[in-house]
């Protein structure tokens, strides 16, 4: 066979695997290589194009996950903060944990996680302080005002009961609004069996004058019900027998304001280390009842400097009085 001036036609010439000095003529080279390397450019574009489409349909289905992922997200959030559920917590985190291949096991987080998760975040609030008079036992026990001076009158609790001729419960309005409180009953008191009835009582009531109001207004009462003799301090296994009977007055009665007058009122109801001097005239509050420490009457008594110092004290008290009674009236 002739092959002519260029050789032989591609399609007669044998399958030549590598280009190699051909055994016809040098032209017939270019057939030979021309086919193999056209063959192999296919080969490798055909591999590059199912590369790219296989990263692009990984990239797009990554792609669509996230946005899933995260509108499935935002939705929890948004039903989280109403009604969102510890389940729908659940799967979102499956979902995740299958996104990034890791196993569900190891991404699923433990209920106590979730609970933790959906706690109630609530603003914290400030523990307001409590009255020494307040206990489980006097809220639990909580008679009408008469049948606590009932008890009072047939108390024999502590050594004081032996040696009063009256106990003196307190007396006074049983809602009223302000209510004073001062160490215990002296000789007029333990005779008459009515609280500040005495020379200190009479200084008590101008101050409550003072202030626009009268003894029926208010409740007056004491720590202590019965006298300690000599009008000595009470002892302090006297008060603690004592005080339940005001805690529960102070309970039932549930005044705006607590005038506290003296320094043995003042440790039994607020802090046995408390200074009389030092935090007289300064409001507190105590299991929601506003707080005024003042002199007791009989030491305005002993030291008239005092008055103006109670009359201050007072003052304060009057002007929240008038605050609150506006607010009220709005
Ligand atoms: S002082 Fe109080 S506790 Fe003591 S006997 Fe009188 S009422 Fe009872």
């Amino acid at each position: 066979m002739n092959p002519g001036p260029l050789g032989p036609e591609p399609s007669a010439l044998p399958n030549c695997a590598t280009p190699r000095p051909c055994a016809l003529k040098s032209t017939s080279i270019v057939y030979c290589i021309t086919p193999m390397v056209s063959n192999t450019i296919r080969t490798l574009c055909q591999q590059a194009w199912k590369a790219i489409a296989i990263c692009g349909i990984i990239s797009l289905g990554q792609k669509e996950g996230d946005v899933m992922a995260e509108e499935k997200q935002l939705t929890l959030f948004e039903r989280g903060d109403v009604e969102g559920s510890a389940p729908e917590q659940m799967s979102l985190w499956q979902a995740e944990a299958g996104s990034k291949k890791r196993s569900t096991e190891a991404a699923m987080p433990s209920w106590s996680a979730v609970a933790q998760m959906r706690a109630p975040r609530e603003p914290t609030r400030p523990v307001e302080p409590k009255g020494l008079w307040e206990t489980d036992i006097v809220r639990d026990y909580l008679p009408d005002l008469d049948a606590i001076a009932r008890e009072v009158r047939d108390c024999r609790l502590c050594k004081l009961g032996r040696t009063r001729t009256n106990a003196v419960p307190g007396e006074g309005h049983p809602h009223a609004r302000i209510m004073f409180v001062g160490e215990g009953p002296g000789a007029d008191e333990d005779a008459q069996g009515r609280p500040f009835v005495g020379a200190a009582g009479r200084l008590l009531d101008k101050i409550i004058a003072a202030m626009d109001l009268n003894r029926k207004e208010v409740f007056i009462g004491n720590v202590v019900k019965c006298r300690p003799p000599g009008n000595r301090v009470p002892e302090s296994d006297e008060v603690s027998a004592c005080v339940p009977y005001l805690a529960r007055q102070i309970e039932l009665i549930r005044p705006d304001i607590l005038v506290i007058l003296g320094a043995t009122a003042l440790k039994a109801l607020i802090d046995p280390k408390a200074s009389i001097t030092r935090m007289r005239g300064t409001w507190l509050t105590r299991s929601g009842i506003m707080v005024m420490p003042t002199f007791h009457p009989a030491a305005l008594l002993r030291d008239p400097g005092k008055k103006v110092l109670v009359w201050e004290d007072m003052n304060k008290v009057t002007a929240w009085m008038k605050d609150i009674n506006g607010q009220r009236e709005e």
